[in-house]
């Protein structure tokens, strides 16, 4: 679509003409987005899906593209990234955040207040919105184990609450919102000792810092945990650390991430991923699925 089309309609709409999607998104790789729109207000947002919609142009939301695998051929039409719409707000034992929120800076503020039920999330580095779309997780706790609800843009364009209960949701996995675009999330958390979860807090960060690859671009794990058995483990039984194509590797450190180690396109990433679930499920029959989302075209 002509550039002047989307300045025209769009023009309360911070918007970025053929945006490098490299610079939002973890791994460090991808092509260019065709408009990329970053959105400060939820007016904002609906203006974007109602623009989108009305004129079929295709619409992607983006939080802080810590789970994404973008094309190197980049992607048509609108990536909508939410990190400009933020706002955690705490009162008593309750905790809401806009979805463009980083996670972390919402375990962050609900540790000060004396808040527990969020600090085994602590140094995940996604966004409130993609934690909930996939019930981000770590260290035994889920984002949804303290969530009361969340509150979406249906694809009809109507907004939408939907309570904890109402949503069917497991392992990395929610179901029924797909389409949606998730605004906000409110968690009720308990009253603790606000220096036992910062030491809470640390240890996790620590533990996160010795054993994950954090010096390399990644996505985190690229796999989830096959039943009854481990990806990371599984990998590493089948001597795949250090495994590489082109500029991406098999983390030596952390079998289960892959890393971008040297310039890797995206196109190396995925290429690599196919090639551990291939080996490993001659070598083990465990059939490894992507936690990572792929948008674009890949060969
Ligand atoms: C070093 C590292 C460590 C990690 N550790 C963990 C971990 O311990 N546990 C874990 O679960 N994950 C982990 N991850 C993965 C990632 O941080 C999580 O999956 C996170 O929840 C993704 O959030 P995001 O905002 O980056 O989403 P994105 O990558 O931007 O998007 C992921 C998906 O969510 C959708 N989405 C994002 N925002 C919205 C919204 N507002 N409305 C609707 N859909 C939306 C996107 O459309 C996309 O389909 C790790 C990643 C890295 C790089």
């Amino acid at each position: 679509m002509n550039t002047n089309v989307f300045l025209e309609n769009l023009k309360d709409v911070p918007l970025i003409f053929e945006a490098e999607l490299s610079l939002y998104t973890t791994y460090r790789v991808g092509g260019v987005a065709e408009v990329l729109a970053l959105p400060e207000s939820e007016e904002q947002i609906k203006h974007l899906i109602d623009f989108t919609k009305k004129n079929k142009t295709p619409f992607r939301v983006l939080g802080l593209g810590s789970n994404i695998l973008v094309s190197d051929l980049g992607l048509p039409g609108v990536t909508c990234c939410l990190r400009n719409f933020k706002n955690i707000k705490i009162d008593g034992n309750t905790v809401n955040a806009s979805a463009g929120t980083a996670l972390d800076e919402v375990v962050r503020q609900s540790i000060n207040a004396g808040l527990a039920g969020l600090e085994n999330l602590s140094g995940i580095p996604g966004s409130v919105g993609g934690a909930v779309f996939m019930n981000a997780g770590a260290f035994k706790a889920e984002t949804f184990d303290k969530l009361i609800s969340f509150t979406t843009i249906t694809p009809k364009g109507e907004i939408k609450e939907f309570k904890k209960e109402d949503v069917k949701y497991e392992y990395r996995k929610v179901w029924g919102i797909d389409g949606c675009v998730i605004l906000s999330a409110t968690w009720i958390l308990d009253k603790q000792d606000k220096e036992i979860l910062k030491t809470r807090r640390e240890e996790i960060l620590q533990s996160r810092a010795a054993k994950q690859p954090l010096e390399y671009p990644s996505a985190g794990s690229v796999f989830k945990r096959p039943v009854g058995a481990y990806a990371s483990k599984l990998i590493d039984e089948c001597g795949l650390r250090g495994l590489s194509v082109g500029g991406a590797q098999v983390s030596t450190k952390h079998a289960g991430f892959i890393i971008n180690y040297q310039n890797a396109t995206a196109q190396d990433i995925y290429n690599l991923i196919k090639e551990v679930q291939k080996i490993v499920k001659e070598k083990t029959g465990f059939t490894l699925e992507p936690e990572q989302i792929f948008w674009g075209k890949f060969k």
